[in-house]
């Protein structure tokens, strides 16, 4: 049997938040205007309540809210899928276990976290939201969560998938969203980033200054980040408990779990109800993965830094590039982040999990054999904990050891096409690690004084 479901009863119930199991404290957030720790009121005018409340809990379990279930069982619990094939073409004793999260509407595993936020930002009688997209995949996360609640939505698509990914865009505008391509003139973020940088790919960071500066100036507006925060991962947990669930179901346990990380939060989402095994004793590795050109858990800094170039989020603790390292354009435009999920950052950080970096010709290489054998066709993101999977496969073989290995395949790459055409022309290179322009970026990291 290759495909384990669940039945829709078996959906998770309440989220898992690992805040609760920490065996040590996190770093509050500071306030960038004050550099003083946040106070939860100074996240109010771009956040609702309830998700201000969960990004500072530390309540083990937290309830899904039963409109929320109801939409995420669209097409969740989400499979849990034995590699047969794959194994067969590395010739691995492994056997290698992956969740699939592409069969949700917009694709990815990002709609797990966009519809609750969209529901409490309802709740909480917000009309619009506005967000940044890298790849378009949160982008259309939102639009599709914000149509379902009646929400308007106004999306920073960083300037190279704008150009790159023309069906992304489409998709967001089907479902009502208005796209805007990130450094813009309509923000006083974007026109700074576009009068000191007029040639920029963009980067995340600027777009998410962009729409944070566009929810702090309107009431009935507010923002919505796909990924880093506490509140996004723990939405994601959901694909987690569900792969502990069918494993379970199937007598087994992973050795090693592995997920790629952009901004962390499939990474999180998978391994964070696993690691509340390791905390309690039970040995499982956990790896995140990430491109060798933006290497933020294995070449970055654990230190405070801000989450966007205008400075408007809240100061975290986490590794990071610094603020203004920008990325090359590469194809995973989802992991094209400075820096990394606090709580990911913390757990890499106290060697509860462990991190690898992985280059883009190889990823490419890995996601083509995964489409062959497996019949799905990988976003270049997921391709990462594809090779980081193979590669763990691959040394069982020469090792003989039969490890249970499970990971995260994020999303689909059917808006991807343009990326794996210049792989099939062999034009996807390897942009080196710009060391110099993250040192520099690093440099100006603000000084934090608790
Ligand atoms: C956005 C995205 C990622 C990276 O984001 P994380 O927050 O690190 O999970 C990975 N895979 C896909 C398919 C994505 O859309």
């Amino acid at each position: 049997m290759s495909r384990i479901y669940l039945n829709d009863q078996d959906m998770p119930k309440s989220w898992y938040n690992i805040a609760a199991d920490l065996p040590f404290a996190l770093d509050p957030y500071i306030n960038p205007a004050t550099m003083k720790p946040c106070a939860p009121s100074d996240m109010e005018a771009i956040f609702p309540p309830a998700l201000i409340e969960q990004e500072m809990s530390s309540e083990r379990e937290i309830a899904i809210p039963e409109p929320v279930r109801e939409l995420l069982a669209t097409w969740r619990p989400s499979p849990l899928i034995r590699a047969h094939a794959l194994e067969k073409a590395l010739g691995t004793p492994a056997k290698i276990y992956y969740k699939y999260e592409g069969t949700s509407p917009a694709g990815s595993h990002k709609v797990n976290t966009a519809i609750p936020q969209v529901y409490y930002n309802k709740l909480a009688g917000i009309k619009k939201l506005t967000t940044e997209t890298g790849a378009g995949q949160w982008g259309s996360s939102v639009s599709y969560a914000a149509k379902q609640f009646g929400l308007g939505c106004t999306v920073y698509m960083v300037k190279t998938s704008f150009t790159q990914k023309p069906f992304r865009r489409s998709f967001m505008r089907l479902f009502g969203a208005n796209v805007i391509a990130s450094p813009s003139d309509t923000t006083a973020a974007g026109r700074e980033e576009l009068r000191k940088n007029p040639d920029t790919p963009g980067t995340l960071g600027c777009a998410i200054s962009e729409a944070v500066e566009v929810a702090m100036q309107n009431k009935d507006t507010n923002y919505a980040l796909g990924s880093v925060l506490n509140h996004v991962l723990l939405h994601q947990t959901v694909i987690g408990l569900e792969a502990k669930k069918q494993m379970e179901l199937i007598g087994e346990y992973p050795d090693i779990v592995i997920a790629c990380a952009g901004g962390g939060s499939n990474f999180g989402g998978l391994a964070f109800p696993f690691l509340r095994d390791k905390i309690n004793g039970r040995e499982v590795r956990a790896i995140a993965v990430e491109p060798s050109n933006c290497p933020t858990l294995t070449k970055g800094t654990y230190a405070f830094d801000y989450g966007d170039t205008a400075k408007l989020t809240p100061i975290m603790k986490m590794y990071t590039l610094g603020k203004d390292f920008t990325p090359p354009a590469v194809h995973a435009g989802g992991l094209r982040y400075h820096g990394m999920a606090p709580l990911v950052s913390a757990v890499v950080n106290h060697g509860l999990a462990e991190a690898e970096s992985v280059h883009q010709q190889e990823i490419f290489q890995y996601g083509v054999t995964f489409a062959h054998t497996e019949g799905i066709v990988p976003a270049p993101e997921s391709c990462h904990a594809i090779a980081a999977a193979c590669k763990k496969a691959l040394e069982c073989k020469e090792s003989g050891e039969a490890k249970t290995i499970l990971f995260n395949l994020s999303g689909h790459g059917f808006f991807d096409f343009a990326a794996y055409d210049s792989f099939v022309d062999g034009k996807v290179y390897d942009p080196e690690y710009a060391e110099a322009a993250a040192a520099a970026s690093i440099a100006q990291l603000p000084k934090v004084e608790l």
